[in-house]
């Protein structure tokens, strides 16, 4: 049982070790690791096409990873082939269950369209964590509140701004409490009017003690606001570390390079 497992550090809320995931006979990520501590917030930088988005989406089991351990607070994600041979997940119930503690935030906002703010925000915490509908709306305009969407709960994804849009994102994010969220290039979309809200807003969860793995390409937020960065190149971490040693002296040419074009 995992419980017992000693190898298993129940005070991490996430561990990954040695992910592997080939897309046939492109190795996409060649054994990436990473410990994600209560607070630990972890970006993750790297040229485009390095693994960012593959690594992320494996941890959420939105890819299967082709070998690896995911570990969620304790709790391993039970990998193995199934009657077809292919390697998934063993337990619906346990992927459904590890998704809902690892929310996703997304490049490109991922709201449903054809519901509200609010009722995009409700949803989870309805739907999966079968929490009474009124509870759920009461937590939503909290988040609501929090993300400063508040007074756009009734609107529609396509009548709002890119910027509130993400921060609705989040707020959907936020409403299913999380033990860790994820980021994949939350400003990448956005018009550069735009960025900063958003920003602002990951900045303040950070602040308030919220675990979080966020790719990004925004340089001051990686130095600012993370306290450990791994800059990955073709699928293997190059070089990892606490932001003011890594930006200040890169140990390798590479993030030296990368931090050079990225200026
Ligand atoms: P990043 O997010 O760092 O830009 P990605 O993880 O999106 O990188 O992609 C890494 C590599 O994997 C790229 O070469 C990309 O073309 C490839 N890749 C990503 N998803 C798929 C897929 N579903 N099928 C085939 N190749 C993929
Ligand atoms: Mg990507």
């Amino acid at each position: 049982m995992a419980a017992f497992d000693t190898n298993i550090d129940a005070n991490l809320s996430l561990e990954v070790r040695d992910l592997h995931k080939s897309y046939g006979s492109l190795e996409v990520l060649k054994g990436v690791s990473l410990e994600a501590r209560q607070g630990d917030v972890i970006s993750m930088l790297g040229s485009s096409g390095s693994g960012k988005s593959t690594f992320l989406r494996c941890i959420n089991l939105l890819e299967t990873p082709n070998a690896g351990s995911i570990i969620v607070h304790g709790e391993e994600i039970e990998l193995g082939h199934n009657k077809h041979g292919a390697f998934r997940p063993k337990d619906k119930r346990q992927v459904e269950r590890i998704r809902a503690r690892l929310a996703m935030v997304f490049q490109s906002f991922n709201l449903w369209s054809h519901m509200t703010v609010l009722e995009n925000v409700i949803a989870g915490p309805v739907h999966v964590l079968k929490q009474p509908k009124a509870e759920a709306i009461e937590k939503a305009k909290a988040v609501l509140e929090r993300v400063g969407m508040y007074e756009r709960r009734d609107y529609y994804p396509s009548h709002i701004s890119g910027g509130q849009q993400q921060r609705a994102a989040i707020a959907r994010a936020l409403a299913m409490d999380p033990e860790v969220m994820l980021f994949d290039e939350p400003t990448s979309a956005l018009d550069p009017e735009l960025v900063g809200e958003v920003l602002k807003v990951i900045r303040s969860l950070a602040e308030e003690g919220r675990t979080m793995v966020v790719v990004t390409h925004e340089m001051g937020f990686a130095r600012d606001v993370s306290n450990k960065v791994i800059f990955l190149h073709q699928g293997l971490i190059e070089e990892q570390g606490h932001p003011d040693e890594m930006f200040e002296a890169p140990k390798t040419q590479r993030f030296h390079d990368f931090l050079a074009n990225t200026r």
